[in-house]
């Protein structure tokens, strides 16, 4: 067994939002009281737990913020329970040490299947009823939690389920193997030789980003206007983003469809140069979404997904002959190989490399022996 998590956007009326707004406000103020008496406790030699901090909250709740009774209690039991979590990992060394949330950054609360019932677009809240969503759940299987929460001034559910783990990947020479390449300049690059451009809308919304972050910065702090600009700034990231996700969604899913083996590179790679920190950041976000939507989907239909690490030289190694042309610059978009004298379009050399990678990283798992060009892989899944 598996989980996983769809986060939908709601469509909230203003009774909704405004509960849903309280509710995360408990859910903050319960989680930064717990980590308060944490760090109070320890100090003191005690030995803290959520366990017992739910319970001293439960025990003054009334009479100290009874304002917590307006909501579920979920919010405030789930919110100690995360900040739980959240030392454990901490204590195992996989997270840093917890700090207390904030308005406006951690806007959310968790509820547990007990507690709300999913029926195809609608979710149903006590005290609530339905309220819309804007798609419907994408996994069947057990319903474990759901989060609510607010981002870029909307409101969204992420909905956590327990899937069945699919059956285990059987290699044979018999499969298809594609390399993807993800770039600025272009949207991706498979070593097919296909190049994939990415979304129109693209370039008439960035022009309305800059134009409006630009007429953000000279509005004055506090103030009425730079708030308003503030809201239409994070939907316009957001819409952006949609956008984006909308053409991945797409790709990611025909590649699943058609090739047994897919691999890309590590995110950072690319997009670092030369370029400015706006279309950076968007071009960030890109990768890391790419590679979620590939990560779920690959494991769902059996696809190998091979991931090259950083340190691979996918641009710089002659996908014909393999020797590593140490010189190419950045700029240059095609070169001609000194060794083999092959002629390459920069990205498909790299796309092409990739795919090299993902096959011979599979074929060397079934044990007949790489060649050594494969320098790292650092993640593979077969389910
Ligand atoms: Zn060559």
């Amino acid at each position: 067994m598996m989980l996983r998590a769809h986060k939908i956007e709601l469509r909230t009326n203003n009774k909704q939002a405004t509960y849903f707004a309280k509710a995360c406000g408990v859910a903050r103020k319960a989680y930064n009281w717990a980590l308060n008496e944490w760090q109070n406790q320890y100090q003191m030699g005690g030995k803290p737990s959520e366990a017992a901090l739910r319970r001293q909250l439960n025990s003054i709740k009334r009479k100290e913020f009874p304002w917590m009774l307006e909501v579920t209690k979920n919010a405030s039991q789930m919110a100690i329970m995360q900040l739980g979590d959240a030392f454990k990992n901490f204590f195992a060394n996989r997270a840093k040490y917890p700090t207390f949330r904030k308005k406006g950054r951690d806007d959310r609360f968790t509820l547990t299947n007990d507690q709300f019932v999913v029926n195809s677009s609608r979710i149903r809240i006590p005290h609530l009823g339905w309220v819309r969503m804007r798609e419907s759940l994408r996994y069947a299987g057990k319903i474990v939690s759901a989060t609510i929460s607010r981002c870029a001034y909307k409101w969204f559910v992420s909905i956590t389920v327990e899937v069945k783990k699919p059956i285990s990947l059987i290699v044979n020479e018999n499969q298809v193997a594609v390399g993807v390449d993800l770039g600025l300049h272009h949207f991706a690059i498979l070593s097919t030789g296909e190049k994939i451009t990415g979304p129109k809308p693209q370039k008439a919304l960035m022009n309305r980003l800059r134009r409006l972050s630009r007429s953000l910065s000279r509005k004055q702090k506090g103030s009425n206007h730079r708030h308003k600009a503030k809201i239409k700034l994070a939907r316009l990231h957001y819409r952006i983003g949609n956008i984006r996700r909308d053409a991945q969604h797409k790709l990611t899913t025909r590649l699943v469809n058609q090739f047994d083996i897919v691999g890309i590179e590590d995110l950072h790679v690319k997009g670092m140069m030369k370029n400015r920190k706006l279309s950076r950041s968007i071009a960030d976000m890109g990768f890391h979404e790419f590679r979620r939507q590939l990560d779920y989907k690959s494991s769902s239909v059996n696809v190998k997904l091979v991931i090259a690490d950083r340190w691979f030289a996918s641009s710089k190694t002659c996908s014909h002959c393999r020797v590593k042309n140490v010189n190419l610059s950045l700029s240059v978009r095609e070169w001609t190989c000194g060794t083999c004298f092959t002629h390459h379009d920069r990205d498909i050399n790299a796309a092409k490399n990739l795919e090299y990678l993902a096959v011979s990283s599979t074929v060397s798992a079934c044990g007949a022996p790489s060649d050594g060009a494969i320098i790292s892989v650092i993640a593979s899944h077969v389910a």
